[in-house]
């Protein structure tokens, strides 16, 4: 029904929706002349100040295409006055730098149009700003921000809707300069990333208290696994630094075939459990007093973490009734609001949302379609939403060994703004990678600051629209998405068609605004602005594709199309997408035609980006893969914020026996030496050396056989390879210039990210060779094409 990017799994000319397809071929940027511009404007000049991204490169000749150097995201074609204030890329981008001026133009392309976005994200420096008035546009609501532009000293024109506003008295009081009469120089004129103090016009009800509420899994499997030490133990740990205030809220509740609730009220002299045995029809044992107030309850709580861990160990219940004690949980958030955090063992097999195993294990590796990748059940996502309504989110940790049907328990979180962690074959013992993995990953839940009953909406310049969201939330209304809590690891995307034609615009913007209440009881809107030029040739719009951004983008439409139709479906899709734009480009932008596959330089990563994808574990057909493992694999291709869905895509392959401080960063007076990125392609590897592959959740240390010496025993720590201990998982902290370089490194990546990915040292022998070798995605495999080969089927499909 949208006249969108079409994600077609057929080559149909028919499905394109093309409104208007009387744009002429390769036109001429023309666009209005310069007389008819601002005088910013004017300076802009697209056609000439894009040469390389329009070089054009033949893939099949061209094979070291990859750059040594991760690519930067592509900076739009603004006058430097905008450019220099724009939005961050890290916190919003768009598929396309330039925005077509028309649907039928954007059809042309062939490529999707949508933004991708980490609006909560941790920043250095954020301006903060406290005023009574915040100014925004009286007809579309859009905060005042770095594109609008002062028709004199009290007007300003709101370049979403192009109304003219007023300017409040108060806003001609700069607070940074302390000066009156420069409206244009306040902050939220100077920033394109601001937050605001909200006054009370910006809440339903007084600002909701931090309430976190713990539910466990406590079952004869749950003990088994011992992850309830390590949970117990982190929350000791950390439970100072639970982000809130004196009003901070927290609370229990473990269940097995039972659902036990904890009295933790003042003035106990321990904690009582409560056992609620009848799961038909969960009732709250008492009415207050298990959920707390933190600081006048600290004692006790301590207490039961303290107690927790052996109050269950002979157990001898089997059976898990998660649906029951998610009710139990909804019910006692359901008056504040708050953060629900679930962790589960098994498949639930008791009760309202008990599950049935459905995977089919001798299907794993299949080429053909997989099935059961939606939910089996609505019970979660019915739960989700009426946890959504109140406030609540749910996340889910996943610590199993067996399958526990993600694909429906996952609903939960999605539609309620959670998240959702996995850690499969989690066990205490035998697998002390997830065991730490589960650690730091705990610590960063724990700590990272969290936003309370939040709203995001997103808003375009007339003519623009959004028609699908991608992550976590529930949609309430077209542009308003719903997030009972908001995370700073959560990232979104949106897929846009273009309504109107943008004819007589330069520029356009989007801006997203993020209302919620911090741990502290304050509302607060965090507001990004972006800003565009409009373009009405083919050409400018390659030359601003983004392909990165398009990658991922394209690699949540695939999920989506994955469990709507199929994954064979959503495989064709993303080939075609290659396919497609490649096509229009050979077609609509290239003058002279030459034999080859033909890309423009800032495409020349698509193809390998999109073998990536089809290789991906969400995405592979012929590979061994657990139906769980595949499906969270698509949740954070949807979920994460780009920068560490492209590690999961196309991981970073670095050879680390020869790290030198050339080229080094110098960060906090320490050294982190820079390698060199390589394809992934065995042929890279060589025997004499180690090489580390960035995986985004996961890094592997490859060595190899003929290591170099001075790597094992200055770096590893051994005497020989022999001596490389099979499933290490840390590097020795030896007192020597090569083992503090790789440390260095291996910690520096590290800190990108907010999760932390267990490292993996791999022999040939080792078992988790095949992992290592899988994201080898240049070579060819038994059920798989290469990427020469790949490139050969995209030119063949392209020249029929
Ligand atoms: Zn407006």
């Amino acid at each position: 029904m949208f006249p969108s990017f079409s994600f077609n799994s057929t080559k149909c000319q028919n499905s394109w929706h093309t409104p208007n397809t009387s744009v002429s071929h390769g036109a001429m940027a023309g666009g209005p002349g310069p007389a008819q511009l601002s005088p910013s404007l004017a300076a802009m000049s697209l056609q000439s100040s894009t040469p390389e991204a329009l070089r054009v490169v033949n893939l099949l000749q061209e094979r070291n295409l990859l750059p040594p150097t991760p690519i930067p995201a592509p900076t739009p074609c603004l006058p430097q006055d905008l450019q220099k204030v724009n939005c961050h890329p890290e916190v919003f981008r768009s598929t396309l730098c330039n925005i077509p001026q028309t649907q039928s133009l954007l059809n042309k392309a062939k490529m999707p149009l949508g933004l991708l976005l980490h609006p909560f994200k941790d920043l250095s420096q954020l301006p903060v700003v406290t005023s009574s008035t915040i100014v925004r546009c009286r007809s579309c609501r859009t905060y005042i921000n770095p594109f609008v532009s002062f028709l004199d000293q009290r007007r300003w024109k709101c370049n979403l809707c192009n109304r003219v506003n007023d300017v409040p008295e108060e806003f001609m009081y700069n607070p940074v300069s302390r000066s009156y009469g420069e409206p244009h120089k306040r902050p939220e004129v100077q920033n394109a990333t601001i937050e605001f103090i909200a006054p009370s016009e910006y809440m339903l009800r007084p600002p909701q208290p931090a309430v976190y509420l713990f539910i466990l899994d406590v079952s004869h499997n749950a003990v088994e696994t011992g992850y309830l030490n390590v949970f117990c133990q982190s929350l000791l740990d950390n439970i100072t630094s639970l982000p809130g205030d004196s009003r901070t809220k927290i609370g229990f509740i473990t269940f097995d075939s039972t659902i036990h609730f904890y009295n933790l009220q003042e003035g106990l002299s321990q904690p009582q459990m409560l056992i609620v045995s009848d799961i038909e029809d969960i009732f709250l044992p008492t009415p207050d007093s298990l959920l707390v107030n933190l600081n006048e309850c600290k004692e006790l709580v301590q207490d039961l973490l303290k107690s927790l861990p052996t109050l269950f160990q002979k157990t001898m219940e089997t059976q898990s009734a998660l649906g029951s004690a998610l009710q139990a949980g909804f019910k006692l958030l359901s008056p504040t609001g708050g953060r629900m955090t679930v962790f589960q063992t098994q498949l639930p097999n008791l009760g309202a949302g008990a599950l049935q195993s459905r995977e089919d294990p001798n299907q794993r590796a299949s080429a053909k379609d997989i099935q059961h990748l939606s939910p089996a059940t609505d019970f979660y996502k019915t739960l989700a939403l009426d946890c959504s309504g109140q406030q609540v989110a749910v996340d889910l940790f996943m610590l199993s060994a067996q399958y526990c049907d993600l694909a429906s328990l996952g609903c939960i979180s999605r539609f309620s703004a959670g998240s959702v962690y996995h850690y499969p074959s989690y066990h205490h013992q035998h697998n002390p990678a997830q065991v730490e993995c589960f650690q730091k990953d705990l610590k960063r839940y724990l700590t990272r600051k969290i936003g309370f009953e939040a709203v995001m909406r997103i808003r375009c310049s007339k003519g623009l629209s959004i028609h699908t969201f991608h992550g976590n939330f529930f949609v309430r209304s077209t542009d308003l998405l719903s997030l009972p809590n908001v995370n700073p690891d959560a990232g979104f995307a949106v897929q846009m068609s273009i309504d109107e034609n943008l004819d007589d615009m330069q520029v356009v913007s989007f801006q997203a605004a993020l209302l919620y209440t911090s741990s502290k009881g304050e509302r607060r809107i965090r507001v990004h602005t972006l800003c565009l030029p409009v373009v009405n040739s083919l050409s400018d719009i390659f030359a601003g594709a983004d392909v990165q951004a398009i990658t991922g983008l394209l690699a949540c439409m695939a999920v989506d199309r994955s469990v709507t139709s199929s994954l064979g479906d959503a495989r064709d899709a993303l080939t075609n997408a290659a396919i497609d734009s490649l096509t229009s480009y050979r077609q609509n932008v290239l003058t002279i035609q030459q034999p080859g596959l033909l890309s423009p330089a800032c495409l020349r990563l698509f193809p390998l980006f999109v073998l990536a994808l089809l290789k991906q574990k969400s995405f592979r057909t012929g590979t061994s893969t657990r139906l769980d493992d595949r499906v969270f694999s698509m949740c954070q291709l949807k979920y994460q914020p780009l920068a560490y869905s492209m590690l999961m895509i196309h991981p970073s392959l670095y050879r680390v026996d020869d790290l030198t401080d050339e080229g080094a960063l110098n960060i906090n007076e320490r050294t982190i030496p820079q390698p060199r990125l390589l394809q992934l392609s065995v042929e890279k590897l060589s025997r004499e050396g180690a090489f580390l592959m960035d995986a985004g959740t996961v890094i592997y240390l490859w060595i190899g056989q003929n290591c170099n010496p001075i790597f094992l025993t200055q770096v590893l720590g051994v005497p020989n390879y022999a001596a490389v201990p099979e499933n290490l998982n840390l590097l020795p902290d030896l007192d020597t210039a090569e083992s503090q370089r790789t440390r260095a490194f291996i910690g520096w990546l590290r800190d990108q990210r907010p999760f932390f990915p267990s490292l993996h040292i791999i022999r040939d022998e080792s078992q988790r060779k095949a992992s290592f070798m899988q994201n080898m995605i240049e070579d060819r495999t038994e059920s798989a094409l290469s990427y020469y080969e790949f490139l050969l089927h995209l030119q063949q499909q392209i020249s029929k």
